[in-house]
C-alpha cells in the first residue's frame, strides 16, 4: 500500500526557489529625524505606525511636521493594523552594493488604513508575488538596533 499522504503530483526535481527572506545583515538606511524617531522607535517595539492631523483627519505618512493637507501641526500617532495590499515591487538580482544579499524585493503596500509604505516582501517565492495580494507587516532587525517592517503574504486565520 502507498503512502495516503503521498502527494497528487510528483513534485518537480528542481531546486524549489526560496522564499524571500529579510536582510541578514546591516544596511544602508535613513537615519532617525526627530521628526520619524517615533516610527522607527516603534518599529522597534512590533508596531506599524501613522501620523494622523486632529485638525482634519488626513493620515500623514511618512512622519512630517505639518499636516500636508491642511498645514496643522496637530499630529498623533496612531497603530496601524499591519494589513494592507502589494501595489507594485520588483525583484532584485544585482544588488545595490554588495551589502544586499539577493534576490529581494522592495515594494509598495497600500495599507488597509489608506497609506502607502516603502518595504521589501519576505515569505514568498520572487515568481509568486502578485500585484493586490493581501500582506502583513513583520518585523526584522537587519543589524545594530534598525528594526525594519518587512510584509509577507497574508493568510487569514481559520474561522475569520
Ligand atoms: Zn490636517
Amino acid at each position: 500500500m502507498g503512502d495516503l499522504r503521498k502527494p497528487q503530483h510528483p513534485q518537480p526535481q528542481h531546486i524549489q526557489p526560496q522564499h524571500l527572506q529579510p536582510q541578514k545583515h546591516e544596511v544602508p538606511h535613513a537615519e532617525p529625524t526627530p521628526v520619524s524617531k517615533a516610527y522607527w522607535d516603534l518599529c522597534a517595539q512590533g508596531q506599524l505606525a501613522f501620523q494622523r492631523c486632529a485638525d482634519c483627519g488626513f493620515i500623514n505618512a511618512p512622519a512630517t511636521e505639518v499636516c500636508r493637507d491642511c498645514l496643522g501641526t496637530r499630529l498623533s500617532w496612531e497603530a496601524s493594523t499591519g494589513r494592507g495590499t502589494l501595489y507594485s515591487w520588483t525583484v532584485v538580482w544585482r544588488p545595490v552594493t554588495p551589502t544586499f544579499e539577493v534576490p529581494y524585493a522592495p515594494a509598495i503596500v497600500e495599507m488597509d488604513e489608506g497609506f502607502h509604505v516603502v518595504t521589501n516582501l519576505i515569505g514568498v517565492e520572487p515568481d509568486r508575488i502578485e500585484a493586490g495580494m493581501p500582506v502583513q507587516a513583520e518585523f526584522h532587525e537587519v543589524g545594530d538596533g534598525l528594526v525594519l517592517p518587512y510584509f509577507r503574504p497574508y493568510i487569514a486565520p481559520a474561522g475569520r
